[in-house]
């Protein structure tokens, strides 16, 4: 490849031919007018439809919103690749306004679906007719029994603009506007937030701790707000829980994951009952590190020596390699990402940070956007965004309403295919060394999505029911965090002293109740999906495709049922830990321990 055609970003021409393309104005304007049309044709009348003409209702409805979602996907795209373009810029602004609007406008039919008296709702979602929107219908009465009469409804919007959403923000703007100075190589310099966390993978120990305590005690020093902000939070929360006859304040999440209660405390129960798997990894690797005993800054450093480079070419040929070894067709269908120009590959100016695959709708492919710099991690990334990349492909036969995976599912391609590239790896490469960094490097990745969300989850649970007592100090809150994480690291890892403030930068407990344990769940359901196929071997392989084919039309439940996986079986998340547990024990025969 030149280097020009190295740098040249995705090709987005199959949406639009330009940003001004006549096409694309074209597209707006004739949403516009179909979204008033349909709003004319429907509202109010919702409940006087019969399963045959919701149906056409339904149809309309998402031809209609793939036509408000080209341009914006559009727009994000261009953005992504160059967002110092002030077109790219503009148009973003411009069509997310405009989806905004027209979701607004488009609202009332869900509602009204929302409203249908049950036996007439019964009714209809029992009409075969209907039967591809069925759990589409289903997920949107989930909500109907904790929904208030519309007018409590807009009370409690309209409030919480001057309530618990003013905290949000406030947090937000207090955790952006924070700056850090710190030395390093003998200078004192300014850092972001982002730049000291990175300095977790610094491999020098005491950067790692002074980068680490620099950005605690930086919010140590905003205890006041922050301690606000989270006391309100959560009381907002129980407050409201209350309001809508919920049993706890974990109740949302789980209905809008699909699962029930008893299923989530047991995926907790099975994670803390495997504690001991992270500390053993924690003992390992700090006899790999050459020192006594972890600190908890210690647990991300590279290995010395662990700086093995892999170009482009052989990253991609790799992660082919591995998923062509699983099915001719995975590799088929990630290999057109590059032939087509789906793919945006290296790092440059202006290029948005990270790494993401971007669904579109089942009539336009995904895209997948890398900053590839040549490290091992870059190459696990580049199978986990593919990953995705297939996951949304063979969605594509899904409505529009089913294309999108539910959040339990949305990562189960994206970590089974690093699972694929894992093991080609460690079964082709010859050096020790990268065998062994490859290994720790999925290790921590695995207690990072479990083990550490499990954590995460038993803090917040602990501190909403403490709330309910009465107000929580941030020593309080110190404390609660202290414990949690303790009982993880046990005597394998000590804490920094300033990591009695670990919690106080954590977004998700703001913005994202009780989001953490989707990653646990998510985690181990691939882990053991992946060692079924190796037990099972070719034959799980449609079972899988019918998982991931299925997008958004089935519940996490009713996908792993699929595989024979039943949710309710504590048995099932033991399983998963036990394959890390295989790979603790594999790497532990590398290191010779
Ligand atoms: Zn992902």
């Amino acid at each position: 490849m030149t280097e020009s055609a190295q740098h040249s970003p995705w090709d987005l021409t199959p949406l639009y031919s330009s940003p001004d393309a006549l096409e694309l104005t074209a597209d707006l304007e004739s949403a516009k007018v179909q979204a008033a049309t349909f709003r004319a044709d429907y509202s109010g009348k919702v409940i006087d439809l019969d399963a045959a003409a919701l149906l056409a209702a339904f149809q309309r409805y998402e031809a209609l919103s793939e036509l408000i979602a080209k341009p914006q996907l559009y727009a994000h795209l261009l953005f992504a690749a160059d967002s110092g373009d002030d077109v790219a810029k503009c148009l973003s602004q411009r069509t997310a306004e405009f989806a905004n609007l027209m979701s607004r406008e488009l609202l009332f039919f869900n509602l009204e679906i929302m409203a249908l008296p049950d036996e007439q709702y019964a009714a209809l979602a029992a009409d075969p007719c209907l039967e591809p929107y069925g759990h589409h219908l289903a997920q949107i009465r989930t909500f109907k029994p904790h929904t208030l009469p519309e007018r409590e409804e807009q009370l409690l919007t309209l409030k919480s603009l001057s309530g618990v959403d003013a905290f949000t923000r406030l947090f937000d703007e207090i955790s952006a506007s924070l700056s850090y100075e710190m030395e390093l190589e003998g200078e004192i310099r300014k850092f972001t937030g982002e730049e000291l966390l990175s300095m977790l993978h610094h491999p020098d120990a005491v950067v790692r701790e002074r980068a680490f305590t620099t950005f605690l005690e930086k919010h140590q020093e905003q205890e006041i707000v922050i301690g606000s902000v989270f006391n309100t939070v959560i009381l907002d929360h129980s407050q409201e829980m209350e309001l809508r006859g919920y049993d706890g304040p974990m109740a949302p999440t789980n209905l809008g994951n699909e699962l029930t209660q008893g299923v989530v405390a047991r995926l907790m129960e099975v994670s803390e009952q495997n504690y001991g798997l992270a500390r053993e990894y924690f003992t390992l690797k700090a006899k790999l590190l050459g020192l006594p005993q972890l600190k908890n800054t210690d647990i991300y450093a590279p290995l010395p020596g662990a700086d093995k480079k892999f170009d482009f070419h052989e990253a991609r040929d790799l992660v082919q390699t591995a998923f062509r070894q699983f099915s001719p067709k995975w590799e088929e269908i990630i290999s057109a990402f590059f032939d087509d120009r789906r793919v945006d590959i290296y790092p440059r100016a202006g290029k948005s940070g990270g790494a993401f695959c971007m669904g579109m709708t089942p009539t336009y492919l995904p895209y997948v956007l890398l900053n590839y710099t040549g490290n091992l991690r870059d190459v696990a990334t580049v199978a986990h965004e593919l990953g995705h990349g297939l996951h949304f492909v063979l969605a594509q036969k899904q409505r529009l309403v089913n294309y999108h995976p539910c959040l339990p599912l949305a990562e189960t391609a994206s970590v089974f295919g690093e699972m694929l590239l894992t093991r080609h790896l460690l079964d082709t490469e010859p050096d020790k060394g990268v065998r062994i960094e490859l290994l720790c490097a999925k290790i921590e990745d695995i207690i990072a999505t479990t083990f550490r969300q499990n954590v995460l989850t038993r803090f917040e649970e602990r501190i909403h029911a403490e709330r309910s007592e009465g107000l929580l100090t941030s020593t309080r809150l110190g404390d609660l965090w202290w414990e949690e994480n303790g009982r993880l690291y046990g005597d394998a890892v000590t804490m920094i002293p300033a990591y009695r403030w670990g919690w106080s930068y954590i977004s998700h407990f703001i913005h994202a109740r009780f989001y953490c344990y989707s990653y646990t769940f998510a985690e181990l359901l691939v882990l053991s999906l992946y060692r079924k196929y190796r037990e099972e071997g070719e034959a799980f392989i449609p079972i899988l495709e019918e998982i991931l084919g299925g997008g958004g039309s089935r519940s996490p439940g009713d996908a792993a049922l699929l595989a024979g996986i039943d949710l309710e079986d504590p048995g099932f998340w033991q399983k998963g830990y036990d394959y890390l547990g295989e790979l603790i024990g594999e790497l532990r025969e590398l290191v010779g321990g």
